[in-house]
């Protein structure tokens, strides 16, 4: 069944003109046909078409169910590398992936600033429904690194590629236990930054023997955190 993505659904749901237009045009649907809704906030709607107008189609709908967010969850906190086209991809892979929020931060050696929220949703929105999941990950509006520090929540993790002491991730996060994760630009975070980051108690991570891309480093922070979830019970 097709999925439709809203992030308010009433029982007489008025689909807007673009979607509308999607469903006359290119779905070619009739009254009565049946549709998917999601809100992005664990609620699964059942709609069908009640009304058909390439300007305002109408579904009525009912709620299937509503899934509380996974409670563990974890927020990955990144700099928006040069390429846009990486990022966005690595947005839409973390969707699939599932995690629960995207933290953007412009750092020292960040080589571009320019924040495209809505572009950014978008992407999000459509792997949201690709993977069929019933939480959107939250996209969180870009700040400073510095200023991330002075927000950041519960415990943190920096990775970098500087020398030092560093645990692998994997062995130090506690499974069961939200946390955020920083991964820097292509030029690595300053020794200013991560210096700051240890200040407010956040520990500095290896990701591995490897330098991964900054977009790599992402998923591979989230599949880490993924699979600890699991351990050590499975
Ligand atoms: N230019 C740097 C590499 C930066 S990689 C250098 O040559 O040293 C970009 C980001 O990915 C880093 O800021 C870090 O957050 C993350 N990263 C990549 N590989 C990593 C690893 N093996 N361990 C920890 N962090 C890593």
């Amino acid at each position: 069944m097709r999925y439709f993505y809203a992030p308010d659904v009433h029982p007489m749901h008025q689909l807007d003109a673009e979607e509308s237009k999607h469903m006359v045009r290119v779905l070619r649907a009739s009254v009565g046909d049946e549709f998917l809704l999601i809100d992005g906030r664990g609620g699964r709607y059942h709609g069908t078409l009640h009304q058909l107008d390439k300007r305002q189609c109408v579904l009525q709908t009912q709620l299937i169910e509503r899934v509380p967010a996974p409670e563990v969850e974890l927020t990955l906190v990144i700099a928006p590398t040069k390429s846009t086209d990486r990022f966005e991809w690595m947005l839409e892979k973390a969707m699939e992936y599932g995690v629960r929020r995207i933290q953007p931060v412009w750092t020292t050696r960040s080589e571009r600033s320019k924040e495209k929220r809505e572009r950014w949703n978008r992407i999000l929105v459509s792997a949201l429904k690709q993977s069929q999941q019933l939480w959107l990950t939250e996209l969180m509006p870009a700040m400073s690194w510095e200023e991330y520090l002075t927000l950041a929540q519960g415990p943190g993790f920096i990775a970098h590629c500087e020398v030092g002491e560093k645990q692998h991730f994997f062995e130090v996060m506690n499974p069961g236990e939200s946390c955020w994760v920083a991964i820097g630009p292509e030029g690595d975070f300053t020794p200013d930054e991560i210096a700051n980051a240890k200040k407010t108690g956040a520990t500095e991570v290896s990701l591995g023997a490897q330098r991964l891309r900054t977009e790599t480093a992402g998923l591979a922070a989230i599949q880490m955190f993924a699979l600890a979830q699991r351990s050590p019970l499975t």
